[in-house]
């Protein structure tokens, strides 16, 4: 364990805004290694992420949430409960919203909706590389008089601008208190959990708007062979057949190129070879049913 200094400060900040602001790519950078699966397109966050930096006078437990939205099905109102939770357990909320001429009305609903929790919030503005400099001070004062926040960053995650100075912010925001994990801890998950997020990273690239949102996977086996690759049967499930025909694609060339760009990815994460073997399988209108939700892992607490 750590020498706690008596100035040590420790506690939980919840990450929120909504989907496709930058936050699973905020957390990447701020523990410098990728935790968190990004894409282009919104709501690829679909749990809570939790990761862990400790510093030699303090440790942030960060939790990356998926987006809050107003949910139109089973799954995604999981997804904001789970948003939801990271909050009210949060010291400090770091609402992400992107930088534009003015406040964006989505992200002052998302304000709106933090206000009852009562938690310190810092606003940080993402992708301030996308914009002319001489907007942000007017979009600065726009957003302080929306709200008394803590503080008001602008950063690149992308480019990791602006990010010692939200660290040094979030310090300060935290309480005094001991360390909640040890100096090397990182998150809470399982290699199986991670392995599941990649595969389910790929398929967000690489396919169009209806694919990834009805796909979920499951790692159906997961075994170390001693002195061979790890094999790993995971199982890639659609909401029906003309879907599980595009995931698979002519001669099975479109799944091919997801289970070889997962491979490459998981072998580097375990650091270690392994044999993916994907299948693809129908389970009907999953994302509707609350039980098909809550069997696929997806609930308002942390992913094994
Ligand atoms: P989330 O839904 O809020 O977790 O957003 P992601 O982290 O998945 O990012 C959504 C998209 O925005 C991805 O394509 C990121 O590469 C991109 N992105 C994130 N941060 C930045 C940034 O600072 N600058 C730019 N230009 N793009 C960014
Ligand atoms: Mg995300």
């Amino acid at each position: 364990m750590l020498q706690v200094p008596g100035n040590f400060k420790a506690g939980y900040v919840a990450l929120v805004g909504r989907p496709n602001v930058g936050k699973s790519t905020l957390l990447n950078a701020l523990l410098g290694t990728k935790i968190a699966i990004t894409s282009p397109k919104p709501q690829t966050t679909r749990h809570k992420i939790l990761g862990v930096l400790t510093g030699d006078d303090y440790q942030m437990v960060f939790l990356d949430t998926p987006g809050l939205i107003k949910p139109q099905y089973e799954l995604q109102s999981v997804m904001v409960k789970a948003a939801k939770t990271a909050i009210a357990d949060a010291d400090v909320v770091t609402l992400m919203v992107e930088a534009g001429e003015s406040p964006n009305h989505m992200d002052l609903e998302i304000l709106e909706q933090l206000k009852p929790f009562n938690k310190p919030i810092l606003l940080v503005i993402n992708k301030i590389d996308l914009i002319y400099k001489d907007v942000l001070l007017p979009l600065i004062d726009s957003y302080s008089k929306a709200h008394t926040f803590l503080d008001i960053l602008p950063i690149s995650a992308l480019e990791a601008d602006g990010l010692s100075e939200l660290k040094q912010a979030i310090r300060d925001a935290l309480p005094v208190h001991p360390p909640y994990y040890p100096e090397d801890y990182l998150t809470e998950h399982s290699e199986r959990f991670f392995v599941s997020e990649i595969i389910r990273e790929k398929i967000f690239y690489l396919y169009g708007e209806e694919i990834p949102y009805s796909t979920t996977v499951e790692i159906a086996e997961f075994k170390e062979k001693s002195g061979r690759k790890d094999y790993i049967h995971a199982i890639i499930y659609v909401e029906k057949d003309s879907q599980r025909a595009i995931l698979i694609g002519k001669k099975g060339q479109a799944l091919k190129r997801v289970g070889s760009l997962a491979r490459e990815e998981i072998e580097q994460f375990l650091g270690r070879p392994v044999y993916l073997d994907l299948w693809v399988k129908v389970r009907e209108k999953w994302r509707r049913k609350p039980l098909a939700v809550k069997q696929f892992g997806y609930s308002t607490n942390l992913p094994k």
